[in-house]
Formats: C-alpha cells, sequence, structure tokens
C-alpha cells in the first residue's frame, strides 16, 4: 500500500495524525504543495514566506531523518495531489480538516479528483486544534458563540490521543528522495519550523509559563507570553500536545495560557460553523461604516498622534507579530474611534501578521469590532487609559516610539499632544488624528 500525507498547516512529525496514518502504509509520499491560490491572495508574502519556508526546510530535515523526504509541488493542491496519487498508485491520501470556506472547497475538489481513482481519502480532525470543530456544542446550536459555556465543555471533553512520531518512512519505489535543499534556517529573530518551535514551548513552560497569569497583560515585558502563535499556526507545534504539557503543571499561570488555547479552538469552532463570517458580520448592523483612506492610511504606518496605537501598528511591521493588548487596542482604536470597517483592518494584519490566520484573526476582529461574540459589542476602549495602565513604566512606547523616547514622564509620552503644537512639531511627531471623546460620542450615536 501506498499513502499520501498531505501537509498543509500541520508542519510537524510530532502529534501529527495525518502522518501518523500516512506511516501505517508500506510506502509514505509526504507532500506540500505551494497552493497557487494562497499565493495570488498575498498571503505568503514577506516575513510570512520566510517563516514557511524555515518550516519546510526543517520538516525535509525531519522526514530525512526517517528515510523520507519532502516533496514539494506548486499548482493547485487537489489537481497536483491528484495527479501523484495516480503517478505512485496512491491506495490512500491523508489530509488534516481546516474551518476556511477555502479549505473546505479544496477538500471536495480533492474528494472529487480522488473519486474515480480508487485511492481513500481520509480528512484527520483536530489537527490544528485541541478539539474538533463541532466537538461541543450547546443545546439547539452548532457551536457556541459565547466563550465561558465553550470553555467550560472544552475542558473537560475528552480528547484524542497524542500521535507518536513514525520512526520509519519509506518512499514510494518508484520516487527518489529530491536533493536536500541548502539549510534555509534563517537568521530572522523568529526562525520558523518544529525544531525551533519545540525548544521555544519547552523554555517557555519551563521557565515563564507559570507566571503567565500576572504578566500576559504588561504591554512592555518581553516573556510575558509565550510568542508561539505562528508555530502554533503553520502547526510546528501541536496545540493538543501544549495544552496537554501545559495542563500537567497545574499552576495558575499555566492554566491562564491554556484557556488561551481555548480562545484559539473557540474561534475556529466558530469560523468552522459559519465560514461566511471570515467576511460577512457575524453579528449583522444597520448603519455603514465610514470611508477615510487617510485615516487608514495613518493608522497603518503607526502615524495615528496616539502613541500606543503608533506602538503597536509598528511593532506589527517591524516584527510581524504584535501583543494581543496591542491588538485590541488598535483593533478597537479603528473600528470604534475611527469608526472604519473592522475588514480593513484584518487585512492589514493578515498581511503582516507571521501568525495571521483566518478565523483567529477575523473572529478576534469581529470580537473588536463588536460585530463578533464580543459580549460587551458597545464598550469602546480609551487607548490612553489603557496606556496608562498596560504600559504603565511607557517602555513599550519608548520601544517603538523613537520620537518620544526622551520623554520620561509616562503622562507626557501617552498624551503628548498635551505639551502644545510646538513642543510635538520639535519632537517630529504628529498631533492627534482624531479627537477620542467626541469619537466615542460619535460610536455610541452610532450604536443607538
Ligand atoms: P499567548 O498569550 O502566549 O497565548 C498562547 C496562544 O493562545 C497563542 O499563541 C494563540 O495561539 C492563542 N491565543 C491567545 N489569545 C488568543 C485569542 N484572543 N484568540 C485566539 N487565540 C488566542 N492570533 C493568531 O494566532 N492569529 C491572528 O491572526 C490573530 N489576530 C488577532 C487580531 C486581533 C484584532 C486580536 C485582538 C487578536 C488576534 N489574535 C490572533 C489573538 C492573539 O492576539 C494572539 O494569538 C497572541 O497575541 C499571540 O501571541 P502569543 O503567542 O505570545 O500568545
Amino acid at each position: 500500500t501506498t499513502a499520501i500525507a498531505v501537509f498543509t498547516r500541520d508542519l510537524r512529525v510530532h502529534d501529527n495524525p495525518v502522518l501518523a496514518a500516512a506511516a501505517r502504509a508500506d510506502h509514505v509520499l509526504p507532500l506540500f504543495v505551494h497552493d497557487e491560490a494562497v499565493s495570488a491572495a498575498g498571503f505568503a508574502a514577506g516575513p510570512r514566506r520566510r517563516f514557511l519556508d524555515d518550516c519546510l526546510a526543517d520538516l525535509d530535515a525531519r522526514l530525512r531523518e526517517r528515510g523520507a523526504a519532502l516533496v514539494r509541488r506548486d499548482g493547485d493542491v487537489a489537481a497536483e495531489v491528484a495527479r501523484l496519487a495516480h503517478e505512485v498508485d496512491a491506495t490512500s491520501v491523508h489530509i488534516a480538516a481546516d474551518a476556511s470556506a477555502f479549505a473546505a472547497r479544496r477538500q471536495r475538489r480533492l474528494a472529487e479528483a480522488l473519486a474515480s481513482q480508487r485511492c481513500e481519502l481520509t480528512v484527520h480532525e483536530a489537527v490544528h486544534t485541541v478539539l474538533p470543530a463541532g466537538e461541543v456544542t450547546p443545546q439547539g446550536n452548532d457551536h457556541f458563540a459565547v466563550f465561558t459555556p465553550y470553555h467550560r465543555r472544552w475542558a473537560s471533553a475528552a480528547r484524542r490521543s497524542i500521535a507518536t512520531a513514525p520512526r520509519h518512512l519509506r518512499l514510494p519505489p518508484t520516487v527518489s528522495a529530491p536533493d536536500a535543499p541548502a539549510p534555509a534556517r534563517t537568521a530572522a529573530p523568529m526562525p520558523g519550523g518544529e525544531t525551533e518551535a519545540r525548544d521555544r514551548a519547552h523554555r517557555w513552560l519551563d521557565e515563564d509559563a507559570d507566571h503567565y497569569h500576572s504578566r500576559h497583560d504588561d504591554l512592555p515585558a518581553e516573556r510575558g507570553t509565550s510568542r508561539l502563535s505562528a508555530y502554533l499556526h503553520f502547526g510546528c507545534l501541536s496545540a493538543l500536545e501544549l495544552a496537554t504539557e501545559a495542563g500537567a503543571r497545574h499552576t495558575e499561570g499555566a492554566d491562564a495560557f491554556v484557556r488561551q488555547l481555548a480562545w484559539r479552538d473557540f474561534h475556529f469552532q466558530v469560523l468552522a460553523a459559519r465560514p461566511a463570517s471570515a467576511q460577512a458580520d457575524y453579528r449583522p448592523r444597520a448603519d455603514a461604516w465610514r470611508d477615510d483612506p487617510q485615516a487608514l492610511q495613518a493608522w497603518q504606518e503607526g502615524q495615528t498622534g496616539i502613541p500606543i496605537v503608533d506602538a503597536g501598528m509598528r511593532q506589527l511591521s517591524s516584527e510581524g507579530w504584535m501583543h494581543n493588548r496591542a491588538r485590541l487596542i488598535t483593533g478597537s482604536f479603528l473600528a470604534k474611534t475611527l469608526y472604519l470597517d473592522w475588514r480593513a483592518g484584518a487585512e492589514h494584519f493578515q498581511r503582516h501578521l507571521v501568525d495571521g490566520d483566518i478565523a483567529n484573526n477575523q473572529m478576534n476582529w469581529q470580537w473588536v469590532a463588536g460585530t463578533g461574540t464580543d459580549t460587551r459589542p458597545n464598550r469602546v476602549l480609551n487607548p490612553v487609559r489603557q496606556a496608562e495602565r498596560y504600559d504603565s513604566s511607557g517602555d513599550y512606547v519608548r520601544r517603538w516610539v523613537p520620537e518620544l523616547a526622551d520623554l520620561d514622564n509616562p503622562r507626557d509620552l501617552h498624551q503628548p499632544w498635551r505639551l502644545g503644537t510646538d513642543a510635538l512639531g520639535k519632537l517630529g511627531y504628529p498631533a492627534p488624528i482624531v479627537d477620542l471623546e467626541a469619537a466615542r460620542d460619535r460610536f455610541q450615536q452610532h450604536r443607538r
């Protein structure tokens, strides 16, 4: 028997149900297809593309240690898999289930393409998440719309067992291993790949996770959060394995961390049940967003004149990552303070975040915009109050907004307009593009 293991964003050999199932066949073809549609949408560009290349190089090395190698193709996933299945006379194809409408279409087309070949397709659940989407549901609905009851059920639900990494793999006799690519691990501050991911996860669990509950909202803290999101997004790490190991620590910090992994599953199950909410309001609203390209551009470039917002936006373009508290502040600022369409914000994030993920990005954006699952959709975050609370030293703003780095007093730092127009001009920092009070009133009028 010959199986094809189609890797998508499960780029690991440990706890990978797709690879483990394929490895039960006599021969295995590990395959990754660079999907032309994903590239065309611009979602595999810049730092994300570099991160993905690292992941693929590392996966290839891990597969070679086991006697196989990663076969890479470009094109349409369904067509490439069907072609290879024919070439190697495959008896089965294994792939992970995913939540987006795009993934559902891909899966349908793959099933159609394989139907004529007497080749069995198995779609594996809970490869990207701890629980399969739809595993727990409230009475009378196909998904949970509120996190707390979801989390309660999530925490006590039975989980699949962790899949062991296969020790030996044999490529089909007609396939020779492609030449090993030159080591691609980049010097990037966040190199991709399973090896790096496992190192980081172990370090995080050993050294920092137990403090998560008290540090995760502290904006300047370097190790207040795990920074594992990109590794989770590309599946270099198994969310199930991570949740299991963190849960076994039984500390307040580690439990709070596991709760965040449940948020990840929560958004996944919302999107799986309502794929249209990647673009359409989950809770439709009657009024229209404002259209203001100049304000949008100032937000994207970190030039709004609100230091905490600009710090977050500049961290995003520089690191391809933004602290969760900063995502909440910048997101609320776009959707509620500027009253611009959350989709424009989500698109910008998706382009720049290495962890950019349709389920987590779109559903968090909807939450922030008050069109999603937030139980307090009309609350507006005041960026100055947020800055005073979560960046009380001002070190986060000083790091990302160097124009203001010499302002010692956090009060001036978070509201530099108080120093007057001349002083602002000398610092080379813009005046606020919006009056925060007036903007809050505008939002409340709209939402009445
Ligand atoms: P930690 O605090 O260490 O959390 C551990 C893990 O839990 C994260 O890696 C992530 O996988 C998960 N997690 C934490 N918070 C959330 C959350 N609110 N929703 C879902 N999962 C969560 N996360 C993404 O992975 N991809 C995105 O595209 C994304 N877009 C976002 C957009 C907005 C507007 C907001 C407010 C949040 C978004 N998040 C997204 C959620 C969260 O900000 C990031 O997961 C987190 O900042 C990643 O950093 P970390 O790994 O250090 O997180």
